[in-house]
């Protein structure tokens, strides 16, 4: 199974990803926790040209190329090999993200990703996405209680991540079969109990 983790900054993706790796490990699955930018050596090295640079290093249609290229190595490195043992991979962001940052946030053309996703993936897909939404103002203010500052999009103005959320929102209701939207905007337990609910739901488990 392969279950992606979509979101805005400060949405608590990574916390609910490990959350779900614990449960799922103590029920004697074996897990991969991975995520993109990332996920693999090669995919790693151009994450740190993306997360690193300064906001406007590359225009969004190479952001994207890039974005593709890390995708693809992580799949065949990563994601590919752990789903043919039957391993349950979890995944901290992955092509939803491509089309809500580069696409919904920053205006690049959604055929032109949708095309890219084609050569990156051909027709694969997760089996299940988990859009974890909170209002913007809220996930900024989270994510900047954090500190460390590898987050450049936290400095973006508010309207481009109100563009994210309903990016998010768009892609879960364009496609309700793969997606499940979680209310992010409550305590960590009760966040990981709906996440826990959907996939008995959806996965069985
Ligand atoms: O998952 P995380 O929040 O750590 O994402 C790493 C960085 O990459 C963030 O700044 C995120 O907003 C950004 N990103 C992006 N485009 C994507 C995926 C992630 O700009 N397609």
């Amino acid at each position: 199974r392969f279950i992606t983790f979509e979101g805005g900054e400060g949405a608590g993706k990574s916390t609910q990803v490990r959350l779900l790796a614990k449960a799922l490990g103590d029920l004697g699955r074996e897990v991969v926790l991975t995520r993109e930018p990332g996920g693999a050596d090669g995919a790693e090295a151009i994450r740190a040209l993306l997360v690193n640079g300064a906001v406007d290093r590359w225009d969004a249609h190479t952001e994207a190329l890039l974005h593709s290229a890390a995708r693809r190595d992580h799949l065949v490195k990563t994601v590919w090999p752990a789903l043919g043992r039957g391993a349950w991979v979890l995944c901290d962001r992955f092509a939803d993200s491509t089309l809500a940052y580069q696409g919904y946030g920053h205006g690049l053309d959604h055929q032109l990703i949708a095309t890219l996703a084609e050569v990156a993936m051909g027709a694969f897909r997760p089996d299940l996405t988990l859009i974890l939404d909170l209002p913007v103002e809220e996930g900024l203010h989270r994510a900047g209680g954090r500190g460390g500052g590898e987050d450049r999009y936290e400095r973006m103005g508010v309207d481009f991540h109100q563009r994210l959320r309903h990016g998010f929102l768009t892609i879960a209701a364009n496609e309700p079969q793969r997606c499940a939207v979680i209310d992010a905007d409550q305590p960590v337990p009760t966040v990981h109990e709906n996440i826990v609910s959907v996939l008995s739901r959806r996965l069985g488990l």
